[in-house]
């Protein structure tokens, strides 16, 4: 019986390759393959070589036979990890179970998809039952020799990586919180705001509003108090989303946020406009980007860090136009950053003297992502009304009259509104139907020269002199006058153009004169010596109306001069000194 000495070699195995040339190059067979071909190469010798092989060939079948049989009992598969060998086993399915096992294991401890970063390999080979590895082997064989890699989903912005997270739906979420301030609240969510209101002893019946605080903006507010910061910036129409300060009112009630408070919703009757919102799209100005990656477990980043490093953003420049009285300490004080920051940002800026109108740079963070929304829009709008002026030659050209008077009319808008972080970047009307026409405001503009007296506004000096008893309290009681002293007969003017409403004498005034300016202004002239205009004469501004002298109850030649507006007296000194 031939017997092959077939014995799998552990370490030659490598380069065995099966298949038809199998038996070729097992070199360490008894049968001498060599001495067969050689046989086949004496072609002098054909008969004794035919007979030699028939034998030979003979003794090969039987010995084929009998390897067969052998052959397929023993036949098995070595178990390559990467480029090493782990093992024997059967069937390769007794691996892959325990590659499948570990895997599956290794998914529910990390409750994540789970890479191992090595493949199994097969090679068909031969081994009996006691050389076979054990599955328990075969697996601690494997465990041992992998490190896990998990699919995560990495979240590019503008190309750059934010981060990679366990899951699509974990990176979804990071999305979905940066969006939802800027989607109209949602209504089954209790308000957090109703507590604080519940919370208060007596019902509040003003809107409860929160103090921005440095640092703050509508986002942080809305997240803080569980609102809409679309809602928060609608409610707050006269706070610029860019130009929060620390100490700014918001006022946290109103529409949709304040549906549930009843009691409130009177808060603010002056936005009695019904808007009525549906978000059509929602997306990011940025480019987003989401695919899955392999990589280490380690290094996977926590979602609610990464919502926080897009809130908080990257740093932008922005410009603030100084305004009178703004220094550095007030500019770093109004966008939460330092007097020291400003400076080296400015370094062209004299820092000891801001002008008003100086252009100062600021570095703001400004979010990683802006929200996009495209909202369709319904509400009644106003249509402004024109306005028709008419020349009219019977008034001056001073004048003006409303003759019929303008009413806004009303229209129903569709538009969609584009906003971004919440702030409206731009509209577009869709539909516009006209509820109620404009009524014209018809104007009636005078055309007619204005008179020589009529009043032109200011004052000229009433006469010469120095003065000698200012308007106030003089000896307990009140000077209701300038008193303007110079020599008797000194000329006296008319201090702007009007008509003369009295001009005589008048008890302690002495000689008076009054003139009505027709404009709201009264001026009055005491204690003249003589009178040159008498009541109903129109004068002109600078016009000598009278001399001036000491009568009524004087002390000397002296013009007591008084200014009425509306009725009430004035301290002539700032009307004609200027
Ligand atoms: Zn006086």
């Amino acid at each position: 019986m031939l017997q092959f000495g077939y014995k799998i070699n552990y370490l030659g195995i490598n380069k065995v390759r099966f298949g038809g040339d199998y038996w070729m190059k097992h070199g360490s067979s008894t049968l001498n393959f060599e001495r067969i071909k050689g046989l086949f190469s004496f072609k002098n010798r054909i008969v004794r070589g035919l007979t030699a092989f028939v034998v030979v060939a003979s003794i090969v079948g039987i010995g084929f036979a009998s390897y067969s049989a052998n052959e397929s009992k023993t036949r098995a598969f070595e178990v390559y990890l990467g480029d090493e060998a782990i093992g024997i086993v059967r069937t390769e399915e007794e691996a892959l179970k325990a590659y499948g096992d570990i895997e599956e294991r290794l998914s529910s401890t990390y409750d994540m998809g789970v890479v191992l970063d090595k493949e199994l390999a097969f090679q068909p080979t031969h081994a009996k039952d006691e050389e076979l590895t054990g599955y328990g082997e075969l697996k601690s064989n494997i465990q041992t020799r992998i490190s896990v890699q998990v699919t995560g989903f990495s979240l590019d912005i503008d190309g750059e990586r934010l981060g990679v997270f366990k899951s699509k739906e974990e990176v979804d979420y990071i999305l979905d919180a940066i969006k939802k301030p800027y989607l109209p609240a949602v209504v089954d969510e209790e308000p957090a705001i109703e507590a604080v209101q519940t919370a208060e002893p007596e019902p509040q019946k003003e809107p409860a509003t929160h103090t921005i605080q440095s640092g703050e903006n509508f986002w942080t507010i809305a997240k803080k108090y569980d609102l809409s910061a679309m809602e928060l910036m609608k409610a707050n129409p006269e706070l610029n989303p860019d130009r929060l300060k620390p100490g700014d009112i918001v006022k946290l009630l109103d529409g949709a946020a304040s549906t549930a408070t009843s009691a409130t919703t009177a808060s603010s009757p002056a936005d009695e406009q019904v808007r009525d919102v549906v978000i059509k799209e929602v997306g990011f100005l940025e480019k987003v980007e989401i695919e899955p990656i392999e990589t280490s477990f380690g290094s996977l980043s926590d979602p609610e860090k990464a919502i926080e490093a897009i809130m908080a953003g990257k740093e932008a420049m922005r410009t603030h136009v100084v305004e009178v009285g703004e220094s550095y300490w007030i500019i770093a004080r109004m966008y939460g950053t330092t007097v020291e920051a400003l400076e080296s940002a400015n370094p062209e800026l004299s820092s000891t003297k801001l002008k008003p109108g100086d252009e100062v740079k600021l570095f703001v963070p400004v979010p990683l992502l802006t929200v996009v929304t495209h909202e369709e829009v319904k509400y009644i709008a106003d249509i402004d009304f024109e306005t028709k002026v008419e020349n009219d030659d019977s008034m001056y050209k001073n004048q003006k009259k409303i003759i019929v008077k303008g009413v806004k009319g009303k229209a129903d808008v569709l538009a969609e509104e584009i906003r971004h972080n919440g702030i409206l970047v731009d509209e577009v009307i869709i539909e516009k139907n006209i509820l109620e026409e404009p009524k014209t405001e018809v104007v009636a503009q005078g055309t007619k020269e204005l008179p020589k007296t009529a009043a032109v506004g200011s004052f000229v000096m009433p006469t010469r002199g120095r003065v000698s008893s200012p308007y106030g309290m003089r000896n307990g009681t009140m000077h209701k006058g300038i008193d303007l002293a110079n020599s008797k007969g000194t000329a006296v003017y008319a201090a702007d153009g009007g008509k003369v409403t009295f001009a005589g004498y008048k008890g302690s005034y002495g000689y008076l004169i009054e003139i009505n300016h027709e404009n709201g202004y009264v001026t009055r002239y005491a204690h003249n010596s003589k009178l040159l205009v008498k009541s109903g004469d129109r004068v002109y501004r600078g016009q000598q109306i009278a001399t001036m002298g000491s009568t009524g109850r004087s002390t000397g030649s002296h013009l007591h001069f008084e200014v009425l507006i509306n009725g009430s007296h004035k301290n002539p000194y700032s009307y004609i000194f200027r």
